[in-house]
């Protein structure tokens, strides 16, 4: 028999059921979605994003995992190890369908030379937050916390706004692809450099990047007569951003903010300086440890340019991609001088709960995510900037795969929005159901001491019993599917988080399981900073009834 291969994959659309049951379907069409060619980054590969985040881990393993879904009754379970599907057991309507573990590797032994050899003997794949857990969204996913983020920034640095402000970063991939429309979103210019250009078109094409430059020169002229002028623009420009970050410091070119967004978490999805876009595969597969060397030298020297715009006063940081760790192993010292994005923006948010909820129309039909925007606009008519940012998704955010939404709620709040598309699909404004997940990147999801668990105020950065005890948590909640994974976003050895996935098919008995896993999955983000001693988690706890055993008083 022939080795199963590449094949293009798209999920069913409509309300006729493929598999037995919805909760089923809505895992086999989630699956499908992330390695549709309009959603994945590589779906030959069956690589979805950021940088080798995979869906399943070989194309056998596909075909297992679309036939178990199949055919999975309501009382089974699916069990997936690292994209391959190896067990089902018998349940009950209450447990997940599907439960997911990728990437784990014990403490020693969680290495990236190590994960490469256990993945080159076809034992595991890397399965980075979403896409071993079927919840990608395309570009969107990170759409709003992005456009959060420069908004804390322009909030921060430069009186609400980022109009007349000049951002530079690097990387348009998957998620890097988002930075310049939250840029825009706030008013400000965005100059982006990325060394493929078929990723840099493929951003154009969908809508999130205005332009692209012909080269530097002409890069720098459009992004300063742009901010001249106040206007809201972002322009790509192909090339290295360890060659082109450090020339724009010594051209002294006035940049405000300064980020970056390539794949450096994985050493080999980060292109050193000096090697050809065409050589890169072939030679991080035959070469990985001289690669490593190299690339790591590369992002010491495009730190050492982000440390240098500091030290000229633009606003710094890292987004979440390990890159100060891979230029501190590149012997570069002052990596740390800049904050992640997490300690400097995003904890108020995570102390009251608030964390990425998202959803997809698993009709297919883009009137029904325009059905739930309306929704959320009638849930919270008193939170102008989640108005404003569902007025702008609604104009500005082109659908890639199943459509999709994604907003920013938290504690007490995610669960109406669930209960309340559960009743829209139950009435019929919604013509099939939706799915309702999260990325892993949440409030009480992550254990990332360079991410979402940096500085905490105790000291807990590295504490990962809290993603494990989140997904527990969804599990006896009755999430549909739920995951626990290792290395997403920072890389192999620095990163355990968690996700869930739940159906809103309209049934009384999806009504209950939303109400408790909505509740309860936020409800950890709450439980880790009150217990690491934020005192906008213990107001938040007394204000919305968060049961803590050991609460201060
Ligand atoms: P991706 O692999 O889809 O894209 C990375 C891009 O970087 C590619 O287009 C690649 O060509 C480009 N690149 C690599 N080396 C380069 C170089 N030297 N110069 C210029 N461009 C270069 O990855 P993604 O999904 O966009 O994720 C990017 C990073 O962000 C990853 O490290 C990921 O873990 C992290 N991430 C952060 C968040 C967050 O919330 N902050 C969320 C998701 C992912």
């Amino acid at each position: 028999m022939s080795t199963p291969g590449p094949r293009p994959v798209r999920a069913a659309r409509g309300n006729t059921l493929t598999a037995r049951n919805w909760q089923t379907e809505a895992a086999l069409r989630m699956f499908h979605n992330n390695l549709d060619a309009e959603v994945a980054e590589r779906p030959d590969d069956l690589v979805v994003y950021g940088g080798t985040g995979k869906a399943a881990r070989n194309w056998a393993s596909f075909d297992a995992i679309t036939r178990e879904l199949t055919d999975l009754s309501e009382d089974e379970t699916l069990l997936v190890q690292s994209g391959k599907p190896v067990g089902v057991v018998r349940t009950h309507e209450w447990a997940p369908r599907v439960l997911i573990a990728n990437s784990n590797l014990v403490g020693d032994w969680a290495t990236w030379p190590e994960f490469r050899r256990l993945e080159a003997a076809g034992l595991t794949m890397y399965g980075q937050m979403t896409a071993g857990s079927w919840i990608y969204i395309g570009t969107q996913g990170i759409l709003q916390g992005t456009y959060e983020t420069f908004a804390a920034v322009a909030a921060k640095r430069f009186g609400g706004t980022l109009r007349g402000t000049l951002t530079l970063t690097a990387g348009l991939g998957g998620m890097g692809g988002a930075q310049p429309l939250a840029v825009t979103m706030n008013d400000g210019v965005a100059l982006c450099v990325e060394v493929d250009p078929v990723r840099a078109r493929r951003r154009v094409e969908t809508r999130y990047l205005d332009e692209l430059a012909d080269d530097l020169d002409d890069a720098i002229a459009r992004v300063e007569r742009a901010k001249r002028e106040g206007e809201a623009l972002s322009v790509g420009v192909i090339g290295n951003a360890a060659e082109v970050v450090p020339e724009l410091l010594r051209r002294g070119v006035e940049i405000d903010i300064v980020t970056d967004q390539t794949s450096a978490h994985d050493p080999l999805a980060y292109l050193p300086r000096g090697v050809d876009l065409d050589d890169w595969a072939d030679y991080a597969a035959k070469k990985p440890d001289e690669f490593t060397d190299r690339s790591r030298d590369s992002m010491a020297e495009h730190v050492e340019a982000m440390v240098g715009f500091l030290d000229a006063g633009a606003e710094v940081f890292d987004y979440g991609n390990s890159i100060r760790g891979e230029a501190k192993l590149g012997g570069y010292d002052r990596a740390f001088d800049f904050p992640g994005f997490v300690p400097a923006y995003i904890r108020p948010l995570f102390c009251e709960g608030k964390g990425p909820f998202r959803w997809a129309a698993l009709s297919g039909d883009p009137a029904d995510i325009a059905a739930t925007d309306r929704a959320i606009l009638d849930l919270f008519p008193e939170n102008e900037s989640l108005a404003r940012w569902i007025r702008m998704a609604r104009d500005r955010v082109a659908f890639q795969g199943l459509p999709a939404r994604i907003c920013w709620l938290g504690y007490g709040e995610r669960h109406l929005a669930g209960l309340r598309f559960n009743e829209m699909v139950a009435n019929g404004e919604i013509s099939a159901p939706v799915v309702i997940g999260r990325d892993h990147l949440d409030c009480g999801s992550v254990a990332s001491p360079y991410r979402e668990t940096e500085s905490m105020a105790d000291g807990s950065d590295a504490i990962a019993d809290w993603p494990l005890l989140n997904a527990l948590v969804n599990t006896a909640s009755g999430a549909s599917w739920v995951s626990i994974h290792h290395g997403g976003g920072v890389g192999i050895g620095r990163s355990i988080h968690a996700g869930q996935v739940t159906v809103a098919d309209g049934t009384a008995l999806a009504g209950q399981k939303i109400e408790r896993v909505l509740t309860n999955d936020p409800g950890m983000g709450v439980f880790r900073h009150v217990d690491a001693g934020y005192e906008r988690a213990d107001e938040v706890a007394a204000e919305r009834g968060v049961r803590i055993p050991m609460a201060r008083p």
